[in-house]
């Protein structure tokens, strides 16, 4: 029996509360720096101040809410996630990490138990990178990992990331002071929804997070040759889109049925001159591949060449693979995920290793301290839709293991 309980009424009825800001009945407008952002992180600074955290928001727009431990001198453990979302998204992507966070300090001071280290529940900047195409902006601050491109990005309405910056107590001019000395976090830990459908199928309550998987993304530029559809024989063609589409369907293989990687999706077609009577040009497909380790993607980029190469063959075009973007794969130790598995088990609730196929602000932070991740379930693994659920019990239950996680890495750090 878990000694101290979270209040589980109370935990959803804030999920319900922050869930009304940027609610339309398609689902979630609640883009970072909008209005409905800004609103509802009032709420949530209300939230923290009520269950005793100091509030403060550091020059990269985070909301820090702190609470002195036992020993203050000791580094802090910091629980968080992020409430911005996508357009359109839901209601528990976030949400669910941070509201859990407060809700775990509320429980622990309304029982008096004092940790000895002092805790920090944070809400991360602009996650999802709906806005400017820069995603993890708030922990990639804190984690000393903006690039220059995030300092000059401006928005579909023209408007500047420092601007937007301003508009959320953050200052993209003093920004590296955001920035978090490696030590000064004793652990991270985030819960999250699955956003995938493994715990929602096998029933397990629990998913202890093995890492977060890596993208390689890569743009296929095919040049063959525009011509009349009327008049060029078949045998004469140099079709861009039909070697295209060869590779689109090669691609699917690559972890479909050859497991070369864990998902691999041909997402984006863009056919010139696109005409229904001339033989396609040129055509270039948005290619990414996920995994959880690189070699995984080393080995997806080695098949994709391969497969390109042969299509140039085939179908006499000619094919430039643009590297677009790398992201690393974030493994978790085993030593962290054993004891989110311990923690779950002290609160009595079985679990599973699940991969993360989505990112997350923990990858960031994982950079500066250790950290660990906990999944609860998505009901038919529905995220960034206005369908995305986790039941009040599953929501409950991931919190109620985070305040066992926190107890035990406050015993044991
Ligand atoms: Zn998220």
């Amino acid at each position: 029996m878990p000694g101290i309980a979270i209040n589980a009424a109370r935990l959803n009825r804030t999920l319900d509360e922050l869930g009304k800001f940027g609610e339309t009945p398609e689902g979630m407008d609640r883009l970072a720096f909008s209005p409905a952002d800004i609103e509802s992180r009032e709420y949530t600074m209300g939230l923290m101040r009520e269950a005793g955290l100091e509030v403060r928001i550091d020059t990269g727009g985070n909301i820090i809410g702190r609470k002195a431990g036992a020993d203050d001198s000791l580094p802090a453990i910091a629980l968080g996630s992020h409430t911005d979302t996508v357009p359109l998204g839901g209601k528990y992507d976030g949400a669910l990490g941070v509201m859990g966070a407060i809700e775990v300090v509320k429980t622990l001071a309304e029982n008096g138990h004092v940790t000895r280290h002092p805790i920090e529940a944070i809400v991360f900047t602009n996650e999802e990178g709906t806005r400017f195409h820069r995603w993890l902006i708030g922990s990639r601050a804190m984690a000393g990992m903006l690039e220059p491109e995030d300092l000059t990005a401006v928005d579909a309405e023209g408007v500047s990331l420092a601007e937007r910056m301003g508009d959320i107590g953050g200052d993209l001019s003093r920004v590296d002071e955001a920035a978090r000395k490696p030590g000064e976090l004793a652990a991270y830990f985030e819960l999250h929804i699955e956003q995938g459908p493994y715990l929602y199928r096998s029933g397990t309550p629990i998913g202890v997070v093995t890492g977060i998987t890596g993208r390689a993304v890569f743009e296929l530029d095919v040049n063959g040759m525009s011509n009349h559809a009327g008049t060029t024989p078949m045998s004469e063609r140099r079709d861009a889109l039909v070697a295209a589409s060869k590779l689109v369907v090669q691609v699917q293989k690559m972890a479909a049925e050859d497991e070369i990687c864990r998902v691999a999706t041909a997402g984006a077609l863009d056919v010139t001159p696109n005409a229904v009577n001339v033989v396609p040009g040129r055509a270039t497909v948005g290619v990414e591949f996920r995994d959880l380790e690189m070699s995984a993607l080393e080995a997806a980029e080695r098949e994709l060449t391969r497969v390109a190469r042969q299509s140039e063959e085939d179908d006499r075009v000619e094919i430039t693979i643009n590297r677009h973007r790398f992201t690393d794969p974030v493994p978790i130790v085993p030593g962290m995920q054993d004891w989110v598995g311990e923690a779950a088990e002290r609160a009595e609730f079985t679990w599973e290793r699940v991969p993360s196929g989505a990112g997350h602000d923990a990858q960031a932070i994982a950079t500066i301290a250790p950290m660990a991740m906990l999944f609860v379930p998505s009901v038919e693994g529905i995220s960034h839709a206005v369908q995305e659920y986790s039941s009040p019990e599953d929501c409950a239950n991931g919190t109620q293991v985070l305040l066992e996680l926190l107890l035990l890495a406050d015993e044991r750090l």
